[in-house]
């Protein structure tokens, strides 16, 4: 991912911007940072950037030319989003990030002084976004808290596929107290439930002292955080057939759109993915006009809305598939030993067997969510996790099939969800018998109906 910095401090944003975790992620060129020096774009023969504003008033004000020249010179005539820092914007926070972190580049437009002439503003910036209801002297503090929270989100900067996903924020929640060693210290101990090797019971022990926290510092999130509890267990009546939209909202990875009774609208931004499932046609027809416009995918719930929003929406349908999921209390067996994290050698062994883009699988590699088997250290089949944390990607070689491989591939992703207190759900389309019976034998339920992927024409 690439950041263009547009500034009259470049050296600030790069010493800024160099050190640490971020620094690593551009030395491994898993990001780059671009910083323009906004004066070298300027026409005036003194170097001059900013003059008096119109009207009078405090201060000087950048002037519109230098800024429109450096960031032509920077997108080329590419549309590149570009991120105005300014008190006057919306209020950063984590879901922003998110939703920026899926451009593949940015711009940054620092101010200084008094700001930027409005009309280059008019012209160029797609995003004002504040860092909070304060001011200060420049955009480049703020342009590094946001990159700084942008690239963390980029996979395989931050070298562990967990951190981001259980930090503060995450899932309307902060983050439960952590604790490192020594064991004791000034007389108090670490609590013991996080010494038991107990995967299970150290997830529930720390969400339970994530929702203690948030109550008490941060209510606003938690009235969100329990509005989202609310719809969990309306959906949970009907778990087998809503495992999807129950999982997409208790991983934080889904927004509500809608919810009232069993209708329910929900948004994954990261995926592009809307769900949707209506008690009836009537009022599934009523929500279509909620879906946002970037959506790639829409699963439906419901056959009947099938051909409405094919014919509304302009959707084709990919396939029709039971869902499937293990609530099982005990971790699967996983009978088949040599299974590793994918490292990116194995891109091309991944893109030579799985009908998805390099772009999509690499990125998949990176975050650490495939799963190879190899038989005398030769990769020989992988399974993973899907982005919207279905588990899925599955495939072994011919001459390996039938040896256990394949369920051993699939245990491994269930009990690693499992371990972090998610319950395991994937797709598996309608016609493939193998595949139903399969999950069957390993104690999968699937669901009662099936439901439908649509995707943009
Ligand atoms: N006159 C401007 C106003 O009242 O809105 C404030 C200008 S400020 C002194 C100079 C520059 O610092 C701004 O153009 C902006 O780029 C940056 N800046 C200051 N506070 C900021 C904040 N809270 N969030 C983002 N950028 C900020």
């Amino acid at each position: 991912m690439k950041f263009h910095i547009l500034t009259l401090f470049p050296d600030m944003v790069l010493q800024g911007l160099s050190t640490s975790i971020i620094g690593r992620a551009a030395e491994k060129k898993l990001i780059e940072i671009n910083a323009v020096n906004i004066r070298d774009y300027t026409l005036d023969k003194h170097g001059k950037v900013d003059d008096y504003p119109y009207g009078g008033g405090a201060g000087m004000l950048m002037q519109a030319q230098p800024v429109f020249d450096a960031h032509k010179a920077v997108t080329e005539g590419r549309k590149v989003r570009t991120i105005y820092l300014t008190p006057q914007g919306q209020t950063f926070h984590q879901k922003m990030a998110m939703d920026f972190a899926q451009e593949k580049e940015l711009v940054f437009l620092c101010g200084h002084y008094e700001g930027i002439d409005e009309r280059v503003l008019e012209e160029v910036v797609t995003d004002s976004v504040s860092i909070g209801d304060f001011v200060l002297t420049g955009g480049e503090l703020p342009a590094m808290v946001m990159i700084d929270a942008i690239a963390r989100l980029v996979p395989g900067v931050l070298n562990n596929d967990v951190s981001a996903e259980t930090e503060s924020f995450h899932n309307d929640l902060l983050e439960y107290p952590q604790f490192s060693r020594p064991e004791e210290w000034h007389g108090k101990k670490v609590p013991a439930v996080l010494l038991s090797g107990n995967h299970r019971a150290i997830t529930d022990w720390r969400l339970e002292r994530s929702r203690e926290r948030t109550k008490e510092r941060r209510p606003d999130l938690y009235q969100r955080y329990l509005q989202k509890e609310q719809t969990i267990k309306r959906l949970s009546r009907k778990k087998r057939n809503h495992i999807h939209l129950m999982e997409s909202l208790s991983r934080g990875k889904g927004e509500i759109l809608y919810s009232e009774g069993e209708n329910v609208l929900i948004y994954d931004r990261f995926c592009k993915i809307c769900m949707l499932t209506a008690e009836c046609r009537e009022i599934g027809e009523k929500l279509l006009d909620s879906i946002p416009q970037e959506t790639e995918f829409l699963v439906i719930s419901q056959e009947c809305m099938v051909p409405v929003v094919c014919e509304r929406l302009g959707f084709r349908i990919c396939d029709e598939c039971y869902l499937a999921c293990y609530t099982g209390k005990e971790a699967l067996p996983v009978r088949y030993k040599d299974i590793r994290i994918l490292e990116m050698d194995s891109l091309s062994y991944v893109m030579e067997h799985y009908r998805e883009s390099k772009e999509y699988i690499r990125k998949h590699i990176l975050a650490k969510a495939l799963y190879g088997a190899y038989v005398d250290d030769t990769l020989v089949g992988f399974a993973g996790l899907h982005e919207d944390g279905s588990t899925g990607f599955l495939y072994v070689e011919e001459k390996y099939r039938r040896k256990g491989i394949g369920e051993s591939l699939e245990a491994y992703c269930i009990n690693r969800q499992r371990e972090k207190g998610y319950t395991p759900y994937g797709y598996v389309v309608k016609d493939n018998e193998a595949s139903i019976k399969l999950q069957e034998r390993m104690g999968l339920y699937l669901s009662q109906s099936t439901i439908w992927w649509l995707g943009k024409k």
